[in-house]
């Protein structure tokens, strides 16, 4: 019997998603009725104001979130009724999420800062320190391996952090924001190395960006407009 491909199923897809907050007396609509599907091997930004709710969106995308109303499917599946530790193993395995300030931990090297999420899954320690290797070594720091966080430059940690994200070879690569704490050069090349993982992995990529000109080289662009993911151009 053939599979069904991989690649015909969107690698997360929130359906009518509803979030809101309740702020003193008022209550806030971020999300209402957004719908989005992030397809392998496709670039997506996401360019909308500040407020308007980017981060609660990929917040929801990454399971790290749930929303009021709505579905959000991973791979096809439905994740409103796994258990929370089903949820926890499906964000460690299938996505990957990048902020805009590192979050690295500081007393750890950069290669321990990858093998962490790795480790956590259970594989072998031998087995995570190649796979860390390669992967930072991937993206331009072979020699900075043996780096804590403080000793290193601002668009290099930002690299690490992306290198600690795909550690588990996630299906979706989500990043808040990855490039705003960085100068234009340095953000240009942190914006690369997460394109050319794009094209090397074939994850599904979402970004929020302010940065157009990033945003104009990306397969996609989408914004969100009174609660609803709208796509531009
Ligand atoms: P963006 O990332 O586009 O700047 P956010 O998703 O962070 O927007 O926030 C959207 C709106 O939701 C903002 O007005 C913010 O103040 C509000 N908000 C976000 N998180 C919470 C929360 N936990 N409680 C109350 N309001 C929140
Ligand atoms: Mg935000």
């Amino acid at each position: 019997m053939e599979e069904q491909g991989a690649e015909d199923v969107p690698v997360v897809y929130l359906h009518e998603v509803k979030r809101q907050y309740t702020q003193g007396e008022k209550q806030l609509i971020i999300l209402d009725g957004a719908k989005l599907a992030l397809w392998p091997g496709q670039s997506v930004a996401l360019v909308a104001p500040s407020g308007s709710g980017k981060s609660t969106l990929l917040h929801i995308a990454g399971l790290l979130e749930s929303p009021d109303e709505g579905e959000v499917y991973v791979g096809g599946v439905p994740t409103s009724q796994l258990t929370d530790i089903e949820r926890t193993q499906m964000r460690r395995t299938d996505i990957g999420f990048v902020y805009q300030s590192h979050r690295l931990l500081p007393e750890f090297t950069a290669l321990e800062n990858v093998m962490l999420p790795q480790m956590i899954r259970g594989l072998k320690r031998s087995e995570t320190v190649k796979r860390a290797s390669e992967i930072l070594a991937y993206l331009g720091l072979g020699e900075r391996i043996k780096h804590r966080p403080a000793e290193l430059s601002g668009g290099e940690q930002q690299r690490v952090a992306i290198a600690r994200a795909v550690a588990n070879a996630p299906r979706a690569l989500l990043a808040d924001e990855p490039t705003g704490n960085l100068d234009p050069a340095t953000a240009d090349h942190v914006f690369n190395a997460l394109m050319q993982l794009v094209k090397a992995t074939r994850v599904a990529m979402l970004i929020a960006t302010h940065n157009m000109e990033l945003a104009g080289r990306m397969d996609r662009r989408v914004s969100i407009v009174a609660g609803k993911v709208v796509e531009l151009d």
